[in-house]
């Protein structure tokens, strides 16, 4: 069921540090982002100083983790990961900060999901190179200012709208990844093919890479499965044949959706008459969290066209009535 699903847990994540590319030059499509990036760089190497602060924005599974990987092998440098939601506590940022070796460039992920107090403390590392640790408590504490080295902050985030303006000034430079067009799929399909030794037909490519939702994360794991069921079920070929019966038994449709998103549309168009739905009503409907509708399912779906955001809610667009076979309702009072 999780087959499509953009997010990664541990398993997955073992499966994809491998087919990780590890150079910008290695890194399809996304062009305009990655000429920019490859400026930044360039020019903080030619100057011999951290590059800028970088923000990454853009839905899950598209490579914002790999890109922060690609701008510390670029520069050199060693590379921290943590997150938003593991910092807890200002205090556990200050000490991840000053922990840093100078140049050492510092991975954010969900860092709109940063305490407020930590948050604060972020801008003033990001700008100043400093933190001000605070000793004591009530009124006889004091804030001791520690200086820190310089560094590179690589933020990410599933939507840059999120962050508060203070802290989304601190980055010099803003990246904003979009969905992958098929034929830089079917190139993400085939450089994995070779790294996991199967030979990929170019027919079999294709199909995988349009169903694989304009991300290069769900074309790796849809690989991994047709090659699952080519070994199994198959003759060991990775062809058009392989590929369409893998993915009828995953479930993932001609368009790419999985059990998850057809489910979202099938509820807004039979149980509540096609919109406009809230996010949370609609999300109880399928037994998910409002979260996992709004980042995973819904992106995807408002980009094909089959689902429309309202300030009155979400609705179902022509295009998802015809998709699941259903006939939309007459329009009202005509
Ligand atoms: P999340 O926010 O969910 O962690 P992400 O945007 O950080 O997602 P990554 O973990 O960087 O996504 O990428 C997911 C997988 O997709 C990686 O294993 C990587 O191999 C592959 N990938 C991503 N972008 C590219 C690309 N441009 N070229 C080749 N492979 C890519």
């Amino acid at each position: 069921e999780r087959v499509v699903r953009p997010g990664a847990d541990d398993v997955e994540r073992a499966a994809e540090a491998a087919l990780r590319p590890r150079r910008l030059d290695e890194f399809v499509g996304q062009r305009v982002v990655r000429d920019q990036l490859s400026l930044v760089l360039e020019a903080a190497l030619g100057r011999g100083r951290a590059p800028d602060h970088v923000l990454l924005s853009g839905p899950p599974g598209l490579g914002k983790t790999t890109l922060a990987m690609i701008i510390a092998a670029e520069i050199g440098r060693p590379l921290r990961v943590t997150s938003g939601p593991a910092i807890q506590h200002a205090g556990d940022l200050a000490a991840v900060l000053s922990s840093l070796d100078e140049g050492e460039v510092l991975f954010l992920d969900e860092i709109h999901r940063l305490a407020r107090p930590a948050e604060e403390l972020l801008y003033v590392a990001m700008e100043d190179f400093r933190v001000d640790v605070v000793v004591g408590k009530g009124a006889g504490a004091s804030a001791i200012p520690l200086a820190l080295p310089p560094f590179t902050v690589v933020g990410a985030t599933t939507r840059a709208g999120l962050l508060p303006a203070p802290l989304r000034d601190r980055f010099g430079f803003t990246g904003h990844l979009d969905f992958y067009a098929t034929d830089e799929l079917e190139q993400v399909l085939v450089r994995s093919a070779g790294l996991l030794g199967v030979e990929l037909r170019a027919d079999a490519a294709a199909e995988i890479a349009t169903r694989s939702r304009g991300t290069p994360r769900i074309a790796n794991r849809l690989l991994r499965r047709v090659r699952d069921w080519a070994q199994v079920r198959g003759d060991g070929r990775l062809d058009l044949a392989a590929a369409r019966a893998a993915l009828e038994v995953y479930e993932v449709d001609a368009l790419g959706l999985d059990r998850l998103d057809r489910g979202v549309l099938r509820a807004l168009c039979t149980r509540f008459g096609g919109g406009p739905v809230g996010l949370t009503t609609l999300a109880v409907a399928v037994g998910e969290e409002p979260e996992t509708v709004e980042t995973v399912a819904e992106p995807f779906l408002v980009r094909e066209g089959l689902m429309g955001r309202t300030p009155r809610g979400r609705v179902a667009m022509p295009a998802a009535w015809e998709h699941l076979g259903l006939t939309p309702p007459a329009p009202s009072g005509t």
